[in-house]
C-alpha cells in the first residue's frame, strides 16, 4: 500500500473513532474529519503547483498541521523532508539546499526560535525555494483555501517503492544524513510496530517525541492510523508535566519517550498525583534503556506491556522490539528480537564473518525497512549498505541463545583504555543503581598513560549533595573491573541533546576531553 491508501482504508473502516486530539489547543478530528482534512490539504498541495517527487520541508514543533502535511504530502507523492526544530540558519540552508525544498512549511516560532526570521535570512542563498507558508498564521489559511482551485488537476499515480521521505538523521555523533524512505518502508514498520504492541481502534496514543524525527512520525502517527488508535499531542515540545497531564486527560493506553524523558516524568516532584490507570503500554527507545528506568516504568507507571524498540532511521526505523508477552527480564534487559520479515546478523566488523550467539559484533540488517539510501550522497550511501543489501548500523550487539538481542553501544563509543575495551553502557547501568544519581553519562576523555580515559558525568538527585570521586570510587570497588571503574567525574545539571532526545557525548568528550 502507499500511505494514502492506507489512510483511505482506515477511514472508511473507523470514520466516527477519533484520530488526533492536539492538547494544547483542544483541538480534536475523528477518521473522517482527519481524511477530509489530509484531502483538502494535497488539493491545496496540487493547486500550489507541488508535484509528485517534489521535495516539500517541513520545519515545525509537534502540532496537527505536522500530521496532516505529512499525509497530505503522501497522498500527492511529494518528498516530505522533515527539518529539525533546533536547526539554526546555517543547518537550515545546508537541508534545503541539499534536497533541493522548493516549498516549505514552518512553525512561527516556538520558545526561543523565531522560525520567520530565520528563514527570511537564508532564502536569499536558496534559490530554489518558491514559497513558505507558517502553521498559524494567514498564510496557511491561504494555502488551504487553494483546495478549491485544484480543478481537474489529481495525483500522480503512486507505487509503493517511491520515496516519500528524506528523514534526517539525529546528529547524534556528527553531522545528520538524510534517508530517503519509501513508502514501502516506512508504512510496514509502522504497522508492525503497532502489530507487537497489539494496537486497536480503541487505543489513544500519547506522542512527546518529536515528530520530526522517526519515532514520532512512524512508530507514532503510522502505527497508531494503520491500527484506527487515536494520535494524542500533549505539546509543542518536550515537556514531562504536560505529557503526564495529558495521559490523564485523554485517557492514554499507550506513552512513548526515549529513556531521558522517562526519567524526567518519573523525577517529576508531583509524580505520584497523576493518574495513569489508563496506560497499558508504550514504547521506550532511541538510545540505551537503562534496566532500572525500565523497571520503575513498568512498576509505577502502570505500564506492564511497555515496549523496547531498538532501530536508526536509516532502517524505518524498527529492526529489533520486545514481545507483548514478554517476561520482566527480557521486556526490561533486552530490546527484543528480530522485527517480522526482517533479517538481523551480528559480525565481526574487522572481518565481516558472523559470530557465535552470545558474542559481541556489529549489528546488520537487511530487509523491506533498508532505506533507498542517503539523498544523493552515493558514497556514504555505499558505506552504510553493502553489496548484499546488508545495512551496518555502527551499533556493537549480542544475539543471545533466545535470538533476544542486547546493545553493548555504538562502536564510535566505546572506550579503549590501557588496551582494555570499556563498554560505557555497562558502567551507567552499573551507577544508575548508586543513591546519588539521578542520570549518568560515561565516555572516554584522552589521556596520555591509557590513551582514553574513563570520565561519569552525573547528574545528581539532589544538587546539593552530589556524589564525590571518592564514594563513586567505593561504590565501584570490588564490584567493577578496576580497569572499568571512572576516574574522573563532572557534576552537570543537564546534557547537550539532540532534539530527539539523545545525548551527545560527543560535547562531553568535547568538553571535558583536553580539562584532564
Ligand atoms: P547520527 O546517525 O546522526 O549520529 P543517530 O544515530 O542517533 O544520529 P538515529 O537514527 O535517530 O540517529 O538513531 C539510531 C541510533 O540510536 C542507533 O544506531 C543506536 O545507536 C541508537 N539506539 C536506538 N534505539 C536504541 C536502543 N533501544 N538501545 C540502544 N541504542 C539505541
Ligand atoms: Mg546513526
Amino acid at each position: 500500500d502507499t500511505i494514502g491508501a492506507n489512510l483511505d482504508r482506515a477511514v472508511a473502516a473507523w470514520p466516527d473513532r477519533e484520530a488526533l486530539v492536539d492538547v494544547p489547543s483542544g483541538r480534536r478530528w475523528t477518521y473522517a474529519q482527519f481524511g477530509a482534512d489530509v484531502d483538502e490539504l494535497a488539493d491545496a498541495l496540487l493547486a500550489s503547483g507541488v508535484a509528485k517527487g517534489d521535495r516539500v520541508g517541513i520545519w515545525a514543533v509537534n502540532c496537527p498541521e505536522w500530521v496532516l502535511f505529512q499525509y497530505a504530502t503522501a497522498r500527492i507523492g511529494a518528498i516530505m523532508v522533515n527539518i529539525n526544530p533546533a536547526y539554526r540558519a546555517h543547518e537550515l540552508a545546508y537541508v534545503l539546499r541539499q534536497a533541493g525544498i522548493t516549498f516549505l512549511v514552518a512553525s512561527l516560532a516556538h520558545k526561543t526560535s523565531d522560525y520567520r526570521a530565520l528563514v527570511d535570512h537564508v532564502r536569499g542563498d536558496c534559490p530554489r525555494l518558491r514559497e513558505v507558508v507558517y502553521i498559524g498564521d494567514a498564510s496557511w489559511d491561504a494555502l488551504v483555501a487553494r483546495a478549491a482551485d485544484v480543478g481537474e488537476l489529481r495525483p500522480a499515480a503512486l507505487s509503493c517503492d517511491e520515496p516519500v521521505n528524506i528523514q534526517y538523521t539525529s546528529g547524534t555523533t556528527g553531522f545528520p544524513k538524510g534517508a530517503t524512505l519509501s513508502h514501502h518502508n516506512i508504512l510496514n514498520n509502522g504497522y508492525f510496530v503497532g502489530e507487537m504492541i497489539a494496537y486497536t481502534e480503541q487505543d489513544r496514543v500519547c506522542i512527546p517525541v518529536p515528530f520530526y524525527h522517526c519515532f514520532g512520525m512512524v512508530m507514532g502517527n503510522l502505527a497508531a492510523t494503520s491500527h484506527g488508535a487515536c494520535m494524542v499531542i500533549p505539546a509543542p515540545s518536550f515537556d514531562p508535566a504536560a505529557t503526564l497531564r495529558a495521559v490523564e486527560q485523554e485517557r492514554c493506553t499507550s506513552l512513548y519517550g526515549v529513556p531521558t524523558m522517562f526519567i524526567a516524568e518519573l523525577n517529576l516532584p508531583d509524580f505520584a498525583s497523576y493518574d495513569l490507570s489508563s496506560l497499558r503500554t508504550g514504547i521506550m527507545a532511541g538510545s540505551p534503556c537503562p534496566v532500572e528506568v525500565m523497571k520503575r516504568v513498568v512498576a509505577e507507571m502502570n505500564m506492564a506491556e511497555v515496549s523496547i524498540c531498538y532501530g536508526m532511521t536509516e532502517t524505518s526505523p524498527v529492526s529489533t522490539q520486545t514481545r507483548r508477552d514478554d517476561d520482566l527480564e527480557r521486556r526490561t534487559g533486552t530490546v527484543g528480537r528480530t522485527m517480522p520479515h526482517v533479517e538481523v546478523k551480528i559480525v565481526d566488523p574487522a572481518t565481516g564473518i558472523t559470530v557465535p550467539r552470545g558474542e559481541a559484533g556489529e549489528l546488520c540488517t537487511r530487509g523491506y525497512s533498508v532505506m533507498l539510501g542517503y539523498w544523493d550522497e552515493p558514497e556514504r550511501t555505499a558505506e552504510a549498505i553493502d553489496s548484499g543489501r546488508w545495512m551496518h548500523t555502527g551499533d556493537l550487539a549480542v544475539m543471545r541463545e533466545d535470538g533476544y538481542v542486547q546493545i553493548v553501544g555504538r562502536i564510535k563509543d566505546m572506550i579503549i583504555r590501557g588496551g582494555e575495551n570499556v563498554y560505557p553502557r555497562e558502567i551507567e547501568e552499573f551507577l544508575y543503581a548508586h543513591e546519588k544519581i539521578a542520570d549518568v553519562q560515561v565516555v572516554g576523555v584522552p589521556d596520555e598513560k591509557y590513551g582514553e580515559e574513563i570520565l561519569a558525568c552525573v547528574i545528581p538527585r539532589d544538587p546539593a549533595d552530589p556524589p564525590t570521586l571518592e564514594e563513586l570510587t567505593a561504590f565501584c570497588r570490588d564490584r567493577l573491573a578496576h580497569y572499568k571503574v571512572p576516574r574522573r567525574v563532572e557534576i552537570l545539571t543537564d546534557f547537550p541533546m539532540t532534539v530527539s532526545g539523545k545525548v551527545r557525548k560527543i560535547e562531553l568528550r568535547e568538553r571535558y576531553g583536553t580539562a584532564g
